[in-house]
Parts: structure tokens; sequence; C-alpha cells
């Protein structure tokens, strides 16, 4: 994939925005927030490759609205007892059966996520762990998006047949696991791939030493997005893993040996509908972004305006 950066934070505009992004970090609801989102299911495990199957399970279903993917997850999970790494390095075809007959959501049917399970067994019975299948293509030197697609390459090195007669056919298996990526965000390789990286902390779980923050791209959705453009870390407007990397790239200004730990906050910052598509004045006027904020910036000074008169 090219690596293309057409807007660069200038060092004055990062020196702007540092202070008040890492402010805004801090103060965000973080620990609350995580109740809310799918990386609560890897943080429920004390065994890394517990918290490695789960959070590739989550990540890979957490699309559409989170009140649909999540008791999904919960489910599968709750079925898979207490450690998930020794239940899918144990699983089998007839064992897939069991547990996913019947299983649809979205895009997605029972035998795309057998795949993604068997496949996850699989590796974790070659490796003991899913780190080195992204670890090692990139201390090759491959980038982030080669490492990906090999990554997802693998987990789909599974015979579909067996799993076709057991449970039917696949349908979103492109959407589950990309391969190739494509130039789309891959947005919850990314985000799985965060949650294995960065930390730990009172998000992240940092399980993986071996890949650098500094490695990771963000995980582009439409709030991260909305409010990049906001900040001014982008002004491209698809989802796409080139604005993915320009944004990581401009918050690499910011902090290069961390540039996603803004993700989850600012990320939530829209999920939670503080800062949403419509800009809201009473919003803005409590951000702590307001003054580096094009948007709230703009609302608030017409806000002043329209009060004076
Ligand atoms: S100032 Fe308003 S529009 Fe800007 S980031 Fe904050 S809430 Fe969003």
């Amino acid at each position: 994939m090219p690596s293309v950066c057409s807007l660069r934070l200038s060092e004055s505009r990062a020196n702007r925005l540092r202070p008040r992004l890492e402010r805004f970090a801090a103060r965000a609801p973080s620990r609350l927030r995580v109740g809310f989102d799918p990386v609560q299911f890897p943080r429920r495990y004390a065994r890394g490759e517990d918290a490695e199957v789960a959070g590739l399970l989550a990540a890979s279903l957490a699309y559409g609205r989170v009140d649909g993917f999540v008791p999904k997850v919960e489910h599968l999970l709750s079925r898979m007892g207490r450690h998930p790494g020794a239940y899918v390095r144990g699983l089998d075809v007839p064992g897939a059966r069991t547990l996913l007959q019947g299983f649809v959501y979205r895009f997605n049917l029972a035998t795309d996520v057998a795949v993604l399970l068997l496949g996850a067994g699989r590796l974790l019975r070659e490796r003991g762990s899913l780190e080195p299948w992204v670890a090692e293509p990139l201390a090759r030197g491959e980038d982030l998006h080669a490492a990906l697609t090999q990554f997802s390459r693998a987990l789909r090195d599974v015979p579909l047949q067996p799993l076709a007669d057991a449970l039917g056919p696949a349908r979103g298996l492109q959407h589950l696991l990309p391969v190739p990526l494509g130039p789309g965000a891959a947005k919850r390789l990314n985000m799985f791939l965060r949650w294995m990286v960065r930390g730990p902390d009172e998000v992240d779980l940092g399980l993986w030493k071996t890949i650098p923050a500094s490695a990771l791209v963000i995980p582009l959705d439409t709030h991260i997005a909305r409010i990049s453009r906001r900040l001014g870390l982008t002004r491209r407007k698809d989802l796409s893993w080139r604005t993915a990397l320009e944004i990581t790239r401009n918050l690499a200004r910011i902090d290069a040996a961390d540039p996603v730990r803004f993700d989850f906050p600012l990320c939530h910052h829209g999920m939670s509908g503080v800062c949403a598509p419509r800009a809201r004045a009473e919003a803005c006027a409590g951000c702590e972004l307001r003054s580096v904020c094009r948007v709230g910036a703009r609302l608030l000074a017409g806000a002043q305006t329209a009060r004076r008169h």
C-alpha cells in the first residue's frame, strides 16, 4: 500500500493541539466507557491466549450497532467457557457445529465465524500466540497493511467444504477476514491490534511486546473521521486506509511513540453523542477541544454574536 500523506500538520499546529488533546484524553471518562466498547471482552481474561481469542472474535464482529453485536459475542464466549484459547485450540468441525449452528449476525453466518475460530485455534497450536503472525511480517520489513493481510490470510487457511457441509455456506468471510485487505481502513483489525499492543492502561491490554505502539494505524470509523476533520488532522472524507494513515501520521506529530492513544477517547466523544454529526453549541461549550476545533470554534463564535444582538 503506497504511503500517501496529503495533509501534514505544521509544527505550530501540532504544538497547539498537543496540550489540548492531552488534557482531553486525561479528563475523558474512558474507564466508564469500556462497558460500551467491545474491548470489554478481552479485558475479562487473565491469560494472554484467552484475551487474544476473545479480542479477535469481538473485534471481528464489532460492526453495526453496539447493542446488536455485543449479545452475539457474549453468547459465543459464554459457551466457550473460561478459557476461549484452550477452547479454540481443541475445536474441530463437529465442535464448531455445536457452537455455531444457526448463528447469524448481519453479513456473517455460522461458517464465517467457524473459519475465524478454527483459524485462530490453528495459529495458537502452531505458535502459542497470535502475536508472531503479525509481528514477524513487520520484523521482516513489511508494512502494517501487508502484515494484516498475511494475518487475515493465515486465519482463513481452513478447509471450507467440511464446514459448509456441517453449517451451510459461508456468506461474509471477506467482510469478517478480508484477503486482500484492499483500500478500506481495516478498522476492526486495527482495533484488535490496538487492544493487544497499546498499554496496559485502563482501556488497552498491552499484551504484545514485540510490536511498538508507533507501528499502529488508527482504527478509523465515522466518529474518528468526523472529529479528525474538525481538528484539522485530515481533510479526506473517505474511510480508507490512506485516511487512517494520514490521521495517524498527524497524531504522530503530537505523540510519535503512541499516536493512537487518542483513538479511544476521541471515538467515544462521538459514540456517546457529545460530538455528534450535527455539532451542538451546548456540547461544544463544555468541550476541552473547543479552542482547536474548527466546527466548535465557529459555532461558539456564532452563539456569542447572536447573544450580543
Ligand atoms: S468543540 Fe464541539 S464539534 Fe469540536 S470536538 Fe468538541 S464537541 Fe466536537
